[in-house]
């Protein structure tokens, strides 16, 4: 179709550095309006919305989705009336909140944003303890994995909002999340307002102080906290997944969400986290105004509550189905909320990976093969294995991993003969392992050519070279078999399941877009969450440099408009 008629022509697109500026053109006459023979002029989109609002659904499956997705009645079921994409796909091997979320707005895959997981190890670092967390700065002597100094330094390439900033310094860039992680891998290097829940508040970033409307939502939570509340209700439709099943040493799948009084991080694992963060959301519109400035605004939301329930629960007892009830309300206020304000904005909504169920419980719903890792994969067992085998010992710990999958360094205070014998025989013990798939070393995944085609084809192989980058990653990647869960004893109240590993039910996801007056479609065909970025910036006519994504744009609009002609 001719882009005219949705922006401006090409070529003067490509002298003008944001469409933004189009506004501008218009009134100059340099472009021409909806030429209305392709469009209904009531409902169409006249130029770039004046407002992107990225939404993640943390751990959100596409089985979750799928799941729940005829019970949808507010925000969500309006979002589904968007462009629907069931089978989004964070197509790396390591699916984790850290990685998943820097996929989302940057259009990059792991490989390249070096967001290669949650922690990773630097074994050459300057500080006592060589575990880094994504979203810390480690040069800041108060910094630890376990308490950072929240930043984007680790981030290799800038986000959406980072580029909408350097196209025009007059956009706002606002990121909000339970998670200091998501918020930073969301919002990038230039957040003018960037916040995440911290003992009990939502805290800013170092050297800030929360504005008035964060402060008022502060004392909302703390007033919360303290008083506690009821349990939540439970729609009649989740009376199938409201069943008890033994866990450990105790019993989940019935849960309501009472929150008991005093208690700060109860309140992140249930549907109040989102809530609140949603509260904080709809504030932040309203101080910043955000929406109504002369170039469009990002809004990141990243929604935590999802992935805390799941981890506490699992994704298919009662619980989780309470919390989509309210995950679809919440989503509702906040689209509600910029409707009211008469914001020109659009949407996107997905998730940083999915997740996978208890196996108790799926052992009991025709998954046997369901299992819990072998403590014997933890690094401290394989380290001590391995010394045996091969008379290696360290001075610190031989092998160090943030778990017992995924990325494992060997020592580098032992010779290098010893850390290639070393090397050698953690490959071979690992893949003699039952529970493992695959075991690859660094030398390997370096001599990979970076995936393409469709993600649902990827190898195992494919699939951790596009978490891998040279710099950060592992001697030694191990990915554990389908349905093992990499928690060898659950702990009933904190963390029963999980995500992270290569397979599907972690790495498929939903994306939805919505924008009023887009003709909505469902397009089954996997397409990927690097998609994401691109797909955004050319609705907003964004200039950006070839090869500044590894995703493509995704033309979400179902009719003959083509919502990519604008970058050509
Ligand atoms: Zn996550």
């Amino acid at each position: 179709m001719d882009t005219a008629d949705l922006f401006c022509d090409g070529a003067l697109m490509r002298r003008f550095a944001v469409s933004a500026l189009c506004g501008l053109a218009l009134a100059l006459g340099a472009c021409s309006t909806a030429r209305t023979a392709h469009v209904t002029p009531e409902t169409a989109p006249s130029g770039p919305p004046k407002l992107i609002v990225a939404i993640s659904v943390d751990q959100f499956s596409a089985d979750l989705f799928a799941q729940y997705r005829s019970r949808f009645s507010s925000g969500l079921a309006r979002l589904q009336q968007g462009a629907v994409f069931p089978s989004g796909f964070q197509a790396h091997a390591a699916t984790e909140t850290c990685p998943g979320h820097a996929t989302l707005l940057t259009g990059t895959r792991p490989a390249r944003s070096g967001i290669i997981a949650n922690n990773w190890y630097d074994l050459g670092t300057a500080r006592a303890e060589k575990k880094i967390y994504c979203a810390e700065d480690e040069n800041d002597p108060a910094s630890s994995s376990r308490d950072p100094v929240v930043s984007a330094v680790h981030l290799k390439v800038p986000t959406l909002g980072d580029l909408m900033k350097g196209a025009n310094p007059a956009t706002r860039n606002v990121s909000v999340s339970a998670k200091d992680r998501a918020v930073m891998m969301m919002g990038g290097h230039r957040i003018d307002a960037a916040y995440w829940y911290y003992k009990g508040q939502f805290a800013t970033l170092k050297g800030r102080e929360p504005s008035p409307a964060a402060n008022a939502i502060n004392n909302a939570v703390a007033a919360l906290v303290k008083k506690g509340a009821p349990a939540m209700p439970m729609p009649a439709w989740c009376a199938s997944a409201d069943q008890p099943i033994a866990v450990g040493k105790g019993q989940l799948g019935t849960g309501r969400f009472a929150l008991e009084a005093g208690k700060p991080d109860a309140l992140r694992a249930s549907p109040r986290m989102d809530s609140a963060t949603v509260d904080l959301a709809n504030a932040l519109i309203d101080e910043m105004n955000l929406g109504k400035g002369s170039v469009a605004d990002i809004l990141s939301v990243s929604l935590s509550a999802t992935d805390y329930i799941g981890h506490a629960n699992g994704t298919e007892g009662g619980e989780m189905c309470v919390q989509m009830a309210e995950l679809d309300r919440t989503i509702g206020r906040l689209l509600a909320h910029l409707d009211a304000r008469g914001i020109d904005y659009a949407v996107v909504l997905s998730a940083d990976h999915g997740g996978l169920d208890i196996p108790e419980r799926q052992r009991e719903q025709a998954l046997p093969r369901a299992v819990r890792a072998d403590p014997g994969l933890a690094p401290q067992a394989l380290a001590k294995a391995l010394s045996v085998q091969t008379g290696v010992t360290s001075p610190d710990p031989l092998l160090s991993s943030d778990g017992l999958f995924g990325d494992f360094y060997v020592s580098r205070k032992i010779g290098a003969a010893d850390r290639a014998r070393v090397i050698g025989a953690l490959v071979k013990l690992a893949r003699a392992h039952p529970q493992v798939a695959a075991v690859f070393t660094a030398d390997e995944l370096a001599k990979t050519p970076l995936p393409s085609g469709s993600p649902q084809d990827f190898t195992l192989k494919d699939r951790a070279r596009a978490s891998f980058d040279p710099t950060r990653s592992g001697d030694v990647v191990i990915l554990l078999d389908r349905a093992v869960t990499p928690i060898p004893e659950p702990a009933v109240g904190s963390f029963v399941a999980t995500h992270g590993s290569a397979w599907d039910y972690d790495r498929r996801v939903p994306m939805l877009f919505w924008r009023k007056g887009l003709r909505g479609f469902e397009q089954p065909a996997p397409v990927e969450t690097i998609d994401i970025a691109p797909t955004l910036a050319a609705m907003l006519g964004l200039a950006v440099p070839e090869g500044t994504f590894d995703g493509r744009c995704l033309d979400v609009d179902g009719g003959e408009r083509n919502t990519c002609e604008v970058i050509k």
